[in-house]
């Protein structure tokens, strides 16, 4: 049997973590066994659902190489993949359930609904519909019709029938009929319910599995009933477990970031998106942290998928992207730093000149291993650009103070007046000599320099920072901290 999967999000907003790592373990379970990655579009909430949502969705699962063998934009035979363009086929199935005797139309109002659900929650007990509508007569619909109520419908549900539902990652899960109520599968504007719209959508692409988040298995049992009263075999289920935040509660907005595109916009790394994901309810047979999309397809299998919640862990992510930050090409680095510069009003003109590169490069190249996500450039590019060091505070003010500085800075601006080029090398040897010549410890030279330069006691190397800040600012800045804190 060949394996089909699909992600199935709801265009009312931008891709969640927990939908990216829905929508990446289908992919990874169609790699895995060679099968068909599908995606489509559940856009029945009218008022929630836009094409914006969903291009912006579709962009994200490119941005993250998930890529889908059918469906939205790519086609394919089992289409339309947008539900609101499949409302014919919905049609035709809703006529089967009623001709067969498993939904009925039901013409109850608002009011009537409200009152019925306050009685039984008088009585202490489950509201739900309780089949005022099950048997009416075409006359009695007729004179319904003719008062202008529009209908719903309706599914009828079983009386006293245990629901099994075989789940491959919480196991054997059982639901029992008679707590469900009969549930509404088509809106009395003609638009399907999502419990019936996925489950005839299901059948119709042929899924073999449905791969999705653990708040669907409660709606499990509902689309279970629609599968067997159609007569069309039910796909394997596997619900995988919440996303929680550190302290265990549910992740939200309040937690900070939780779509991908925040990650896209902090200067995330999509591999590194991808691993951190992945190991969100999933876990490798061994030791080993680090995966690639392709070695994620290589090792992933439902049955290593943890029943209990997966913790979003912010540090953890930050590890992760670190290591692939290490490992890209400060070519990649550059373009990707590029925006956040920009944000602070630095960027390169616009055919950059290899000048302009080459800083660029020698910049992340100063800092790629200390930053977790691209956006922190801008915490370091102080050091590197502009003619002015940032104010110096607390301690640093102090350094300032001792009675060596002004003559470490009078050699340290001769010596790079006079030196040749200044590249690290040249910066290395400068600062050595300083020591040498002013008999005084490394500490007593390089840390006044430091601080005249940057402002601060702590940062990249020196040998980094003079090169990149070139010998114009190099000189600006020693002459402001002398004339604004040495008097
Ligand atoms: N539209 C649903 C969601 O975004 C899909 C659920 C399913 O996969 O069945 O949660």
């Amino acid at each position: 049997m060949k394996i089909r999967v699909r992600f199935a999000p709801s265009p009312t907003g931008p891709l969640h973590i927990g939908g990216a790592r829905s929508a990446l373990f289908n992919y990874l379970w169609a790699r895995k066994n060679k099968g068909t990655f599908i995606v489509r579009s559940e856009d029945t909430d009218l008022e929630r659902s836009s094409r914006e949502s969903e291009h912006n969705i579709l962009e994200a699962l490119r941005w993250l190489n998930i890529q889908w063998d059918e469906g939205i934009e790519v086609g394919g035979e089992n289409g339309p993949y947008r539900q609101t363009d499949r409302l014919e086929l919905y049609k035709e199935y809703t006529e089967r359930l009623i001709t067969s005797g498993h939904a009925y139309y039901c013409y109850c109002s608002e009011e009537e609904l409200e009152h019925e659900r306050e009685t039984l929650l008088a009585k202490g007990e489950t509201p739900r519909y309780m089949g005022k509508c099950r048997q009416l007569t075409p006359e009695q619909r007729a004179a319904l019709e003719l008062d202008g109520r529009k209908p719903v419908v309706r599914f009828r549900v079983p009386e006293g029938q245990a629901i099994h539902i075989s789940d491959q990652v919480r196991g054997d899960v059982v639901f029992e009929s008679d707590g469900i109520g009969d549930y509404v599968i088509v809106k009395s504007d003609g638009i399907p319910t999502y419990n019936f719209a996925v489950v005839v959508d299901d059948i119709t692409m042929s899924m073999t599995h449905v791969i999705r988040g653990e708040e669907h298995l409660s709606n499990t049992p509902r689309q279970v009933l629609i599968y067997q009263a159609l007569g069309t075999p039910v796909p394997e289920f596997a619900h995988i477990s919440l996303i929680l935040n550190t302290e265990g509660g549910k992740m939200s907005k309040r937690d900070g970031d939780t779509a991908v595109i925040d990650y896209q916009k902090k200067g995330y790394l999509p591999e590194a998106i991808v691993n951190f994901i992945a190991l969100l309810g999933w876990s490798p047979s061994g030791e080993e942290e680090f995966y690639t999309l392709d070695e994620l397809a290589e090792a992933f299998s439902l049955d290593r998928v943890s029943k209990s919640p997966a913790v979003f862990d912010r540090y953890k992510l930050d590890y992760i992207n670190t290591h692939y930050i290490k490992k890209s090409s400060p070519e990649r680095l550059v373009e990707l730093a590029l925006p956040h510069l920009e944000e602070l009003g630095i960027r390169p003109d616009e055919k950059r000149s290899d000048k302009q590169q080459q800083w660029l490069i020698g910049f992340i190249k100063a800092i790629s291993e200390k930053i977790s996500y691209m956006a922190e450039v801008k915490d370091y590019i102080h050091y590197f650009h502009g003619n002015v060091p940032l104010e110096p505070e607390g301690e640093a003010l102090e350094v300032l103070k001792g009675e060596q500085v002004p003559r470490v800075l009078e050699l340290f601006m001769e010596k790079v007046q006079s030196s040749e080029q200044l590249s690290g090398e040249t910066v290395k040897v400068l600062l050595k000599q300083m020591t040498k010549e002013l008999k005084l410890g490394g500490k007593f030279v390089y840390m006044p320099v430091r601080v005249a330069l940057t402002g601060q006691m702590h940062g990249p190397e020196l040998y980094d920072i003079i090169p990149l800040l070139g010998l114009e600012n190099v000189l600006e800045r020693i002459r402001v901290t002398k004339v604004r804190y040495l008097g």
